[in-house]
Formats: structure tokens, sequence, C-alpha cells
């Protein structure tokens, strides 16, 4: 089976007095063993080297970001080679934050996905539609693509979880419905298995973002293709323990 996943996207958010406190949080949390779930949080850059030392072993850490290819004279950027150096196993790519605000292409981003997993990292590739696409009938197609301009970068899908997260859902507390969700989910399956391969499809992760909380991440992993979360604004706070608990 996939093992349910819950990643906890902590955006541009967070003094260091902040983070420790969530960090208490988390280290003090009672979740189900790794054998049930496997949790991975995403603090901005500055504080990955504290997150990654204080943290409880069992969870684990990813940058939000990352270049497009080796390092060199790109002002600003950091590269997948200096998270791997500093043993940073995951990376967020594909943020439809990044996509919509930084205006990151299908193209960028799957040079991105292919380029972090050929150095070794563990990559949460993101996808989703905007209102307007889901109201103009055009979701399947959109996350299709998206997903297309990743899949066909690389070929070994061992460290990658896709994360469908709808733009309409994210941080507006409009949630999609567990119905909404388990169609995009199961529709994404089914691109992986024609486009890809039926084991891919069968073992790869699909999360779901957008508006979860510890009200309503029950119902929605209850659905047969829903293998977890990427958490916005509650991976802020206790609730979050209260999602990772939705695994059981
Ligand atoms: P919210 O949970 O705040 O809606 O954010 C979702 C998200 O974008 C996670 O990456």
């Amino acid at each position: 089976g996939r093992k349910f996943f819950v990643g906890g996207n902590w955006k541009c958010n967070g003094t260091s007095e902040e983070v420790k406190k969530i960090l208490t949080t988390l280290n003090e949390g009672k979740v189900p063993s790794q054998d049930v779930v496997e949790v991975v949080v995403s603090p901005p850059f500055v504080f990955l080297p504290l997150v990654k030392s204080s943290l409880r072993p069992d969870f684990h850490v990813a940058a939000q970001n990352c270049w497009v290819k080796k390092g060199g004279a790109f002002t600003g950027e950091v590269s997948a080679e200096m998270l791997v150096n500093l043993g940073i196993p995951w990376v967020i790519l594909g943020h439809s934050e990044r996509r919509l605000i930084l205006n990151e292409s299908n193209e960028f981003v799957g040079d991105k996905v292919a380029y972090a997993l050929s150095q070794g990292l563990k990559v949460i590739a993101c996808v989703g539609e905007t209102l307007e696409q889901r109201e103009s009938g055009s979701t399947v197609e959109v996350v299709s693509a998206q997903t297309k301009a990743i899949a066909e970068r690389f070929s070994n899908w061992a460290n990658v979880v896709l994360a469908y997260e709808p733009v309409w859902a994210i941080g507006t507390g409009k949630v999609a419905s567990p119905a909404q969700a388990q169609e995009v989910h199961a529709e994404l399956r089914k691109w992986l298995q024609a486009n890809v391969s039926p084991d891919v499809a069968a073992t790869t992760r699909i999360i779901y973002g957008g508006s979860v909380s510890g009200a309503n991440s029950k119902e929605l992993a209850g659905q047969p293709d829903v293998d977890g979360f990427l958490v916005g604004g509650a991976s802020l706070k206790p609730e979050f323990i209260d999602i990772i608990k939705s695994a059981e």
C-alpha cells in the first residue's frame, strides 16, 4: 500500500521565536508511527538548519523551492546541491504560489523536478487548477498538462509525491469536497497509469492540499485515492498533529 504522507508547508511565515514554539508542539505531539505515516515539514530556507537540528527524528524536512540546475551565478537562488549538502531530504516544487506569482511555467517546474531528483532529493511536485479553469471545465486538462511536463523529464518515480492543490482552495477556507478531491486524484492516477506505468500509478502517493484542517482531514483521508495532505495555514498550529492522526 501507499504510506500516508502529511506535509506541512509553512510558506513565508515565522520568526525564530515562532519556529521554536512550533517545534515544541510538533516534538510533543502524539502521532502514529513512521510505518503508518510519513511526516515532512517545510520551513523557509533560513530556518532549515534550526528545524533540522531540533525536530524529532521521525519527522523530516523539506525546502520550499530550489534552483533549476547546478548552482553558480544565480543571485538569490538556493541549489539542490546545497540542500543535499545540508542533509535536507525533500523539496516542494511547482507550488501554485510560485507558478502564479513568480511565473514558473510547466516546463520550468518539470526541469526543476528532474534536476532535484538527479541530485538525490525527494520531491513533492504540485499541480492544480485556478477557479477560472475549474469553472470553464478544464481542470483535468490543466493538471494533466502540468503532470506531463513533470513526467516527461525523468523515469524513476520512487522519490516523488504528487500534490493536487486546487488554487481556489488554497488559503481560502474553501476546501475541496471529498468527492471533488477524489475525482481529480483518480484522474491523475489514471493519467499516470496510461502515460507512465501501472506500477507507478499504483505506488505514487497523490496528496491533497487546500484549506486542510483538523476538522476536514479525516473525511478527505477516507477517499481511496487521497494518500495524504500538503497543509499550509494549519501546519503552523497544534491542529497539524490532528491532521497527522487522520492517517489512522
Ligand atoms: P492552506 O492549507 O493554507 O490552504 O495552503 C495549502 C497549500 O498551499 C499547501 O502547500
